[in-house]
C-alpha cells in the first residue's frame, strides 16, 4: 500500500498501526495537523473490508478533524482514529482497554473521544489506559458526556442560518427536511427540528429508528434509496460519508444540504456540482462542529454545559459568512471554508481548492 501516494494523503504527520494479539485489537491513528494544538478527534469503528479501504477512511477523516477544529477556533489539531471491526459483535472492555494503551503510546499528541461504532461506555474502557480521551460521562449542568445531541443542535442552528439565507426565512413552520440517517445525531436533530415545525421525512436501515422519530415528532418514513431524490427545502445527511457524488447529485431536488454527516462531498468538485444545481451546501465540518467543542470543553476541564452551547451559538454565524463570501466571489461553499481552514493551519491552498 503506497500510502504517500495515496488520494486521501494531504501531507499527514503522523499514520500508526496499533495492534493487540490478545484482544484481537486492530487500530489506526492518524494524524493530519498538530499546528494548532494536540490532535483530536473521535474513533469509529466499522468493518473495513482491507486494511487500505481503513486508512484511505482514517486519512479523510483526520484531514477533515484539522479543519474542523480550526474553523471552530480550538485550540486543537486534527487526528481521527478507526478500529478495524464491527461493533455489534467484536465489541469487549478489554479490546477498548487496548486501544486505550495504544493511544496512551502517543503521550498525547492524540486525544480521541466516540464516533460511528462506539459509545460513551466504551470510551469508559478507553479511559482505564489513558487520560487523553474525552466523550465519557459528564455530571449534570457540565460540559461532556454524549456529543451526539451537541452536534445536533449545532446542525439544527446551522439549517436555521441556510433557510435563512437561501430561503430568506427565519423560522421553520412548515419547512420541510428529509433526514437520512436517525441515530445518535439524527434523532436529537428531529426532536428540534419538530419543536419548530418543520415537516420531516426520514430514513434509516434500521426499522426500530425510524419508528421512533415517527412516533415521536410524526415525521414521514421513507424508503433508503428514495430519500435522497425527495422534492424538499432542506437535505440532512446524517449518516455515512460520500452521500453527495456524481450519482446522487443529478437526483437531488432539495434548495439546501445541511447534514451532521463527515465528509460528505465524495470528492471536492462535487461542491461545483451542488452549486450549479441552485443548492446551498453548509460545509459538513462547519456545520457538524458541536460534537468536538463539547469534547474540547471537557477535556480542558472545568467548564460547564451552558458554556458550550454558547460556543455552538456561533455556528451559524460562521456558517452564514462562508455563505455570504461565496455568494459574492461566486464560488463554492466547500472551497472558501476549505481555504479558511488551511489558511488556520499555515497549509497552502489545497489543489482542489476551486
Ligand atoms: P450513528 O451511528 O448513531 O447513526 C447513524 C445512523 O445512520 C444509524 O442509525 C444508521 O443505521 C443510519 N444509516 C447508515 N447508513 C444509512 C443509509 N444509507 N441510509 C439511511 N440511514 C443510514 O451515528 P451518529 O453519531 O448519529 O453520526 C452520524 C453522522 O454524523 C456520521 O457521519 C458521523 O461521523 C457524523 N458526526 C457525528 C458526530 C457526533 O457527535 N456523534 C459529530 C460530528 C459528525
Amino acid at each position: 500500500m503506497e500510502i504517500f501516494d495515496m488520494r486521501e494523503f494531504d501531507a499527514h504527520e503522523l499514520v500508526v498501526f496499533g495492534h493487540d494479539a490478545a484482544t484481537g485489537l486492530r487500530a489506526i491513528v492518524a494524524i493530519h495537523s498538530s499546528a494548532l494544538g494536540p490532535a483530536a478527534g473521535g474513533c469509529r469503528m466499522w468493518p473495513y473490508l482491507t486494511s487500505a479501504e481503513a486508512v484511505a477512511d482514517v486519512l479523510r477523516l483526520a484531514r477533515g478533524m484539522s479543519y474542523k477544529n480550526a474553523m471552530a477556533g480550538l485550540p486543537l489539531g486534527g487526528g481521527k482514529s478507526v478500529i478495524i471491526g464491527e461493533s455489534r459483535k467484536a465489541k469487549t472492555p478489554e479490546l477498548f482497554e487496548a486501544f486505550g494503551h495504544f493511544i496512551d503510546s502517543l503521550g498525547g499528541r492524540y486525544i480521541t473521544a466516540e464516533d460511528v461504532g462506539t459509545t460513551t461506555a466504551d470510551m469508559t474502557h478507553v479511559a482505564r489506559a489513558t487520560r487523553y480521551v474525552a466523550g465519557l460521562g459528564a455530571a449534570p449542568g457540565a460540559a461532556g458526556g454524549d456529543p451526539g445531541p451537541k452536534t445536533a443542535l449545532g446542525v439544527f442552528l446551522g439549517i436555521k442560518a441556510a433557510v435563512r439565507f437561501r430561503l430568506g426565512r427565519s423560522d421553520l413552520a412548515g419547512i420541510s427536511v428529509a433526514v437520512q440517517g436517525v441515530g445518535g445525531v439524527g434523532y436529537h436533530l428531529c426532536a428540534l427540528l419538530a419543536a419548530e415545525g418543520a415537516v420531516l421525512s426520514v430514513a434509516d436501515l434500521r426499522p426500530a429508528a425510524v419508528q421512533r422519530v415517527c412516533a415521536e415528532f410524526k415525521a414521514r418514513a421513507v424508503a433508503v434509496d428514495e430519500l435522497l431524490a425527495l422534492d424538499v427545502d432542506v437535505l440532512s445527511p446524517c449518516a455515512l460519508g460520500a452521500v453527495l457524488n456524481a450519482q446522487s447529485i443529478p437526483r437531488l431536488r432539495a434548495r439546501i444540504v445541511a447534514g451532521a454527516a463527515n465528509n460528505q462531498l465524495a470528492q471536492g468538485q462535487d461542491g461545483a456540482a451542488l452549486q450549479s444545481a441552485g443548492i446551498l451546501y453548509a460545509p459538513d465540518y462547519v456545520i457538524n462542529a458541536g460534537g468536538i467543542i463539547s469534547v474540547a470543553r471537557e477535556y480542558e476541564g472545568g467548564a460547564s454545559e451552558a458554556q458550550v452551547i454558547a460556543d455552538i451559538q456561533a455556528i451559524p454565524a460562521r456558517l452564514s459568512e462562508i455563505f455570504e463570501r461565496a455568494r459574492r466571489e461566486n464560488r463554492t461553499t466547500n472551497a472558501v471554508a476549505d481555504q479558511i481552514a488551511r489558511a488556520r493551519l499555515g497549509r497552502q491552498p489545497h489543489k482542489l481548492v476551486a
